[in-house]
């Protein structure tokens, strides 16, 4: 545990992770000083709200004060490594460090992280889910919406913190050390903040640089991004796999998902019993298994019993609603275009897909192939929809735009007929027309069931 007590700590960032870590140094002594160069009311309300003689805040600029005497800087994972003020912290040699790190010098409990390009927060979930049907107790927090600072120091003694982290969080960890670490998949993502891919698997890499002999490190045996060889690590490896056996892990064979301690295989679950759709949630069901089976639940029938009954998170190839035979599936989630290539995969039919959102520089192209194979109708709006246009019109016949999601639904609906699945899988960002991901799938569900409300 770092001592904090009486220590000047400038925290950048008023979200979500900013504010908690700024409370949890408050908690264990240290003077706060927070900084947003952004304003919002809402920021404003929540720090009047802190009440602490130790606490005080700026919003819209980041100004000298938060250089007085400082000893160190506290950054939020949203904020990228070379903005301004981190330049001139890093000239004056204040250390910096990350709201993962920080909620970490507070931690006794054991902890499972799980990190990766896409489904950390359906296996962390899982996991807690597994925990929660052995009748252990656990906690899901970090990047799935309860921030680590808020929970580390208020937790059971004997819980287990199941935590998401990010490529972010993990580029300014030093002691994060997790018992369990779980990198899901790496595929391109997050470049523009991270500046090469190679330099985003450094990062989330750094999942495991603290562990030792007795942790586990657990990677995806169908992954070919990771050139496993190359991993140095001191940890036990393990590794799940959605299509094949492996040496110690988790793995499928003949429709069964098993657990297998040095090639013996013990059966879990048969995968038709999943609730979850795609190749994609059966990996998930066996990172999960793993990790759990790793973290001491013995009894497999409880993990299936927890894997029988997850029935996905919203937004997240999540049933909407079928009229008429026509499937409405909301897969907001899918910010890239990695998410939307398991979308897609997951169905054995063509579906209807409205794509689109705010431009991030993606390769459309790349989905050419794919998008031919799996989509019988386009429906593109949004910011990237000029780009995907370009990059897929010859693929699909028709391909429409829309001018916001209501028309993309309207389009879309027109044309499916009985047996459809009408897909919403963005693969971009949803900056462009909404406040994030959530407010979109929220907006699409509203205006599907708004179609057959009368
Ligand atoms: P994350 O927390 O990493 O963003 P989620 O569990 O929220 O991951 O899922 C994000 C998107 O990725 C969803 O569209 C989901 O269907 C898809 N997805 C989930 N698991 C995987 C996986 N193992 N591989 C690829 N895509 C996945």
């Amino acid at each position: 545990m770092r001592d904090t007590k009486g220590k000047r700590i400038s925290v950048l960032g008023a979200g979500r992770s900013g504010l908690a870590a700024a409370k949890l140094l408050l908690r264990k002594g240290a003077i706060v000083y927070l900084s947003d160069i952004q304003y919002s009311a809402e920021a404003e309300e929540k720090c009047k709200n802190i009440d602490d003689r130790n606490f005080q805040f700026e919003l819209g600029e980041h100004s000298e004060r938060l250089f007085n005497k400082t000893d160190m800087f506290v950054i939020s994972p949203g904020i990228p490594m070379d903005v301004p003020v981190m330049k001139r912290a890093r000239d004056m040699y204040i250390p910096v460090y990350g709201e993962l790190e920080t909620a970490y010098w507070f931690c006794k409990n054991p902890v499972i992280a799980v990190t990766g390009t896409n489904g950390k927060s359906t296996v962390t979930t899982m996991i807690k889910e597994i925990f929660d049907s052995a009748g252990r107790p656990a906690v899901a927090a970090g990047n799935i919406g309860l921030p680590f600072s808020d929970v580390v120091d208020s937790v059971s003694a004997d819980s287990l913190i199941v935590l998401e982290v990010s490529s972010y969080q993990l580029e300014t960890i030093e002691t994060f050390h997790p018992n369990v670490s779980i990198i899901l998949n790496i595929t391109p993502d997050h470049i523009y903040r991270h500046g090469t891919m190679d330099e985003y698997i450094r990062c989330k890499f750094r999942i495991f640089e603290n562990q030792n002999k007795d942790d586990m490190l657990l990677l995806n045996g169908d992954e070919d991004t990771l050139d496993i060889k190359v991993i140095d690590n001191s940890s036990s490896t393990w590794f799940f796999s959605g299509s094949s056996p492996v040496s110690n892990g988790a793995g499928f064979e003949d429709g069964i998902l098993y657990s297998y301690c040095d090639g013996d295989a013990s059966e879990i679950i048969d995968v038709n019993e999943l609730q979850v759709p795609g190749k994609h949630n059966i990996e998930n069901a066996a990172a999960a298994s793993a990790a759990a089976v790793f973290a001491g639940v013995g009894d497999l029938s409880l993990i299936a019993k927890a894997l029988k009954s997850f029935n996905g998170l919203e937004h997240r190839l999540e049933f909407v609603i079928s009229n008429e035979g026509i499937t409405f599936v909301n897969d907001s989630k899918a910010t890239n275009l990695d998410s939307l290539t398991t979308a897609l995969n997951a169905y054995d039919s063509k579906v209807i897909l409205l794509a689109g959102g705010q431009e991030k520089g993606s390769d459309y192209t790349t989905m050419i192939e794919l998008i031919s194979d799996k989509v019988k109708t386009l429906v593109l709006y949004g910011e990237s929809s000029t780009k995907m246009f370009s990059a897929w019109e010859n693929c699909v016949t028709p391909v429409f735009k829309a001018v916001d999601l209501s028309d993309a639904v309207a389009k879309a609906n027109r044309e499916a007929g009985t047996g459809d699945i009408v897909l919403l899988s963005p693969g971009c960002p949803s900056f462009d027309m909404f406040t994030d991901f959530e407010h979109r799938g929220r907006e699409y569900k509203r205006i599907v069931k708004a179609l057959f409300s009368n």
